[in-house]
């Protein structure tokens, strides 16, 4: 795995080996988040999402299981500095207009945001400071895309 280390650039292409690969990837990139931030993590089911937020949440000083919302649309996790949010909303579509509150308690100042599977022309994910893409890359192996999105670190 290479190491992030040299960022600075907009888009760095990434490959794991194993879970414990992905997990670490999410530490280091955690270090670049900061109060208020969303991640989006991209990518088809089984294609290390849930893990990749785990080893992020993990360096962010969660210390409970970080498992797959279930029963709500997301987690929430006391953290260090910032409560972590994890969102799969797998399920949702244009939950905006159903209810326009639905995101408040996850995304937002005092909290940093990881949101699977986060729909179109949502006001509350429109601005991502990274967005994180998985892929297959055959048995253990997955390719990690990691953008910032222009101007992501401007609007902080
Ligand atoms: P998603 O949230 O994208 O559906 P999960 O993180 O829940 O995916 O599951 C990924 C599965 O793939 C886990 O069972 C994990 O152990 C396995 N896996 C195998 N290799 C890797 C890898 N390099 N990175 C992440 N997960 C991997
Ligand atoms: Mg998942």
């Amino acid at each position: 795995m290479q190491a992030l280390e040299s960022w600075g650039m907009a888009t760095r292409n990434l490959r794991t080996a194993a879970p414990a690969e992905t997990e670490s990837l999410g530490a280091e990139l955690a270090s670049l988040l900061d109060d208020g931030d969303v991640v989006l993590v991209r990518g088809e089911l089984g294609a290390g999402k849930t893990t990749f937020v785990r080893g992020a949440a993990r360096a962010l000083g969660v210390d409970d299981p970080v498992t797959s919302p279930t029963f709500a649309i997301g987690n929430r996790y006391r953290g260090g500095r910032f409560t972590v949010s994890h969102l799969d909303l797998f399920r949702l579509a244009g939950l905006g207009r159903e209810d326009p509150g639905l995101l408040a308690d996850y995304v937002g100042p005092g909290r940093i945001a990881f949101v699977e599977w986060a729909p179109e022309g949502e006001p509350e994910l429109d601005s991502p400071r990274l967005v994180v893409t998985l892929a297959h890359g055959g048995g253990d192996a997955r390719i990690v895309e990691i953008d910032e999105p222009p101007g992501a670190e401007a609007e902080r």
